[in-house]
């Protein structure tokens, strides 16, 4: 069994890249339960890289993914599906089905990510509308919503199948700093109130000291951890 306080997440070793062209190595951290783990590093030094490494959409070329103590790449079928399950996922610049209400986006979670038929119940959906505060705006159209609001019902998205551990590509880039501290205020009270455990990559310093409980730091030069905190 695996105890709670044991990570939820455990890098080990990491070497990813696209084609011959390795852009991660050596990347090793775990996060644990219900904490706030921040990615950071300038454009280009291979957030997104190691987000999309972690959930499975590429292998790693050497090194491990442990998710709750298993290895993703080492599970098929069922298994992996229903690891893969325990994710919620907002992309970078993850964007809302124009033609479909709030709650319609809300209720068809990615099924691109988990290879599943996954339309979730209204009752399902509305509850995670009302846990980001958007009740009110959910038959609205993604076009009459706030840029504050649209990343709130991409987090709702995120959110419909109760994951584990929600991932985050950059959830405040082009909010205003008022709407990215409210956006930090919900992620944080969402990891509180849920144990969500939140993996969030970003370039706000001020996200960062509001609310990651760690932070490691990817440097694009030697492609390893510059720093972590
Ligand atoms: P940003 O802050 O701009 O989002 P990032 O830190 O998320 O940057 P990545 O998107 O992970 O950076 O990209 C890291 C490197 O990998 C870049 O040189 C990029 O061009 C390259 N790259 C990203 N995706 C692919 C891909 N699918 N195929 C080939 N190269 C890629
Ligand atoms: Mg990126």
């Amino acid at each position: 069994m695996t105890a709670s306080s044991d990570p939820i997440i455990e890098i080990r070793n990491l070497r990813a890249g696209y084609g011959e062209t390795v852009i991660l190595e050596e990347i090793s951290f775990s996060v644990k339960r219900g904490e706030i783990f921040a990615i950071l590093g300038g454009s280009g030094s291979g957030k997104s890289t190691l987000l999309k490494h972690i959930i499975g959409l590429y292998p790693p070329r050497a090194g491990e993914v442990l998710i709750e103590g298993k290895n993703l790449w080492a599970l098929e079928g069922r298994e992996r599906t229903e690891l893969l399950q325990r994710f919620g996922v907002m992309y970078q610049n993850g964007a809302l089905f124009g033609s479909m209400t709030v709650r319609e986006n809300v209720r068809v979670p990615l099924d691109v990510f988990t290879y599943l038929p996954l339309a979730v119940r209204d009752a399902v959906a509305e509850s995670k509308l009302a846990q980001v505060g958007l009740l009110a705006a959910a038959e609205k159209m993604p076009s009459e919503l706030s840029g504050g609001m649209r990343k709130r019902a991409a987090i709702a998205r995120a959110m419909a199948l109760d994951p584990a551990i929600v991932f985050l590509d950059e959830p405040s880039a082009g909010l205003d700093p008022v709407s990215s501290a409210d956006l930090d205020n919900l992620i944080k009270r969402l990891a509180n109130d849920f144990t969500i455990t939140f993996v969030m990559v970003t370039h706000e310093l001020e996200s960062i000291f509001a609310i990651a409980d760690r932070v490691i730091l990817l440097d694009p030069q030697t492609k390893r951890i510059l720093a972590e905190g």
